[in-house]
């Protein structure tokens, strides 16, 4: 499924690819992290009733995103659930609200300074 909630408006198709490459955060089908590929799936999330914006699974190797959120909200959710799998690989006990709050920061951080690795 393709998402796209852009809004390039009257920009040329050409730097319209720009931007979305400079600015958009590309969410991988699979993501490695200490040696480990993880599969990235967008999926209905629905626990007990309750819809979720995503989780990861360490033990399966997995994150899954709600396949109905816009892209903001699913490119936050991805680093969040990706901190979750650093965090289990290096060891540090998974704590939600620091989880959180790092996941928050990098995105400003990557969204803040688009092309931040480009050559
Ligand atoms: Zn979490």
């Amino acid at each position: 499924m393709t998402v796209n909630h852009d809004s390039a408006g009257s920009i040329p198709a050409a730097r319209a690819i720009l931007i979305r490459e400079a600015f958009n955060m590309k969410i991988p089908k699979k993501v490695k992290v200490g040696g480990i590929t993880y599969k990235v799936k967008r999926v209905d999330l629905i626990h007990g009733g309750t819809t979720i914006c995503g989780q990861c699974d360490c033990n399966r190797s997995a994150i899954e995103l709600l396949n109905s959120s816009k892209k903001q909200q699913m490119e936050l959710t991805f680093l969040h659930e990706l901190l979750h799998t650093i965090f289990y690989h290096c060891d540090i006990e998974q704590d939600e609200h620091v989880v959180e709050a790092l996941a928050q920061a990098l995105y400003m951080i990557i969204k803040d300074n688009p092309g931040i690795f480009k050559d």
